[in-house]
């Protein structure tokens, strides 16, 4: 309700006294029409008959118009209420820490995203306003019986702890069930996702079939959870007809009594039955949203759950920008575990001089990735601290300081979008001059002028219309165009041919020059260059030299590089 309220609080005021209106023009109604049975039956005047009939429909008139504008109202803070809500989601998705994306699928996020979404705009679009009608009917109608006559609503409302009783028995059912089913939907929504990211996994492995069932099985545990919970919620429905069949039984009997026995008039009792049917119509439409209102409430606890959450990464209250003055980066005793109780890196002590390539080397597993999350400072180390240029990262903005560093994966994104804009997104205020400049040098020039539009042609996110390679050769360019002070690159040419690598090597070349770089590579001959050699084994530095140095050390790297060497050697001759 508070997205409601600050989508235009000043409309949602107009809103509620627009249906203040409305409501109260409908619950004036049956007051008029006993007015007008009073006068026929007591005073038979023409005038008092006329005055009343009119009263009832000015009434009616109003409450029709009020009630439109009304409605226009509740329609426009729906919708804002609703963007407020997602543009909250997604923004705080962006700024989340990487942590909260290692607990959870991607997925399961993505049906926050839409099926929680998609609950709680159906509560913004389908039940706020009625519900709001009925509530302000419910205190009206009720306010109205008082005055018209005291003794007569309390006999109406002996039926309403009944109904409160009743209506606590389904939500003890419904809204776990509900619960359950907007977790349901999230998990299918898992699968499916995963499943179509992995297709070619499934389909080269022969898993359609499996995958068609397990699919299966999720929507029948979403079938069977949705169906519990609706009938539960449907139960609302009978017992709201019930309850309200009951208070006219109440109504006339006791009317009848008083009536007989000359405390009260008919007109009373015909009024009474008029308000009973008032008080039916909120009380069913709050009954058939049911329904809506569980499952939105299960669908904003899971999008609230991200909303509320916090970065584990933050920005210190007083963080400076980063300042490049070479890229100069210091591991000073860096320990550091995703998890509490694993450590992943141990006491990691390195220093790199502005402008030095270093290889990151080591077994699967060993922690050169990690030693990337932690200068990106998409984690924060346990104990020890990373300085840059002199600076603690922990004491800079996460944004100035990743501004400079630029990163090659061997998972290559590209945005479904040109290629032109694919390079131009890198950097504020670029040309497509220098983008070009920057395709050239990665080498991507001649096979973009090959594609179907040149810079103009439209990339898919997963890429299926260019080759590896190319992607490589695209996301360097992109790296050229960010021209970052600090250059990471995780197996960026682990994935090409030979002849591709050498022209995907060139463009590297080309962007590490001059700059800080760090080279994760599990091919040695990558890094054979590399000023020095960062070797990892379970999360410890055990060596750091050039790898002259390393070969005449003969140790853990030596064994390594003549691992791979031999293990080249019979393709090579043979
Ligand atoms: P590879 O060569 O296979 O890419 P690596 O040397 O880059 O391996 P890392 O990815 O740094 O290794 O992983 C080091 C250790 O940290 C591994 O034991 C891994 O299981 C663990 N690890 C990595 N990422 C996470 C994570 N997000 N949460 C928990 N543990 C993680």
């Amino acid at each position: 309700m508070r997205y409601m309220w600050r989508a235009g609080p000043a409309r949602f005021v107009i809103a509620i006294c627009l249906r203040f209106v409305a409501v109260a023009a409908i619950v004036a109604t049956p007051a008029f029409i006993g007015a007008a049975i009073d006068a026929v039956s007591s005073s038979p005047s023409r005038e008092n008959l006329n005055s009343s009939v009119l009263g009832a429909l000015i009434a009616a008139s109003i409450s029709i118009v009020t009630t439109m504008l009304a409605e226009r109202q509740f329609a426009w803070l729906a919708t804002r209420a609703l963007r407020g809500l997602q543009r909250d989601l997604f923004d705080n998705m962006q700024d989340l820490s990487l942590s909260f994306f290692d607990r959870q699928s991607i997925g399961e996020l993505m049906s926050r995203v839409t099926n929680d979404t998609e609950a709680v705009a159906q509560f913004y679009e389908t039940v706020v306003s009625p519900l709001i009608r009925a509530a302000m009917m419910l205190v009206l109608v009720l306010a109205a019986m008082f005055v018209v006559n005291w003794q007569m609503t309390l006999a109406a409302l002996i039926v309403i702890p009944v109904m409160l009783g009743l209506t606590g028995l389904v939500a003890r059912v419904a809204a776990p069930a509900f619960a359950r089913m907007q977790e349901r939907l999230g998990e299918v929504s898992g699968f499916q996702e995963e499943t179509i990211s992995a297709q070619k996994v499934v389909v080269s492995n022969r898993k359609q079939d499996w995958a068609g069932a397990r699919n299966e099985e999720l929507a029948d545990g979403v079938y069977e959870d949705g169906s519990r919970a609706f009938f539960a919620a449907l139960l609302q429905i009978p017992i709201t007809t019930f309850v309200v069949q009951l208070q006219f039984v109440v109504v006339v009997i006791v009317g009848a009594l008083l009536v007989v026995s000359g405390m009260i008039e008919p007109g009373v009792v015909v009024a009474f039955i008029g308000f009973v049917g008032l008080l039916a119509a909120p009380l069913s439409e709050v009954a058939n949203m049911t329904g809506t209102i569980f499952a939105a409430a299960a669908g904003a606890r899971h999008v609230f759950e991200i909303i509320d959450e916090r970065p584990t990464v933050h920005d210190a209250r007083d963080a400076r920008e980063y300042e490049f003055k070479g890229g100069h980066v210091v591991f000073d005793h860096v320990d550091f575990s995703y998890v509490p109780g694993r450590e992943i890196l141990h006491d990691n002590t390195f220093e790199v001089e502005p402008g030095q390539m270093i290889g990151i080397v080591g077994p699967t597993g060993a922690g050169k990735s990690t030693i990337i999350n932690i200068i990106t400072r998409y984690y924060d180390v346990a104990s020890g601290e990373v300085r840059i240029d002199g600076q603690r990262i922990a004491d800079l903005t996460q944004r100035s300081l990743r501004a400079q560093i630029g990163l090659v994966l061997q998972e290559t994104f590209l945005f479904t979008d040109t290629v032109m804009n694919n390079l131009i997104y890198a950097r504020e205020g670029v040309t497509a001059d220098e983008c070009i400049e920057a395709a050239k040098q990665a080498n991507a020039h001649d096979f973009i002028m090959d594609l179907a539009n040149g810079y103009d042609t439209m990339l898919v996110e997963r890429g299926a219309n260019l080759s590896q390679g190319q992607r490589q050769m695209i996301t360097i360019a992109r790296a050229i165009v960010a021209q970052p002070k600090i250059l990471i690159l995780d197996e960026a040419t682990s994935n090409v041919d030979t002849r591709t690598e050498a022209l995907v090597q060139q463009g590297l070349q080309r962007l590490m020059e001059g700059r800080t770089s760090f080279v994760i590579a599990h091919r040695l001959a990558t890094v054979r260059d590399a000023a020095k050699i960062l070797v990892l084994r379970d999360g410890e530095i055990i060596e750091f030299a050039s790898h002259d140095d390393l070969m005449a050390a003969k140790g853990f790297y030596y064994d390594l590089y003549m691992g791979q060497f031999r293990g080249k050697q019979p393709a090579a001759t043979g």
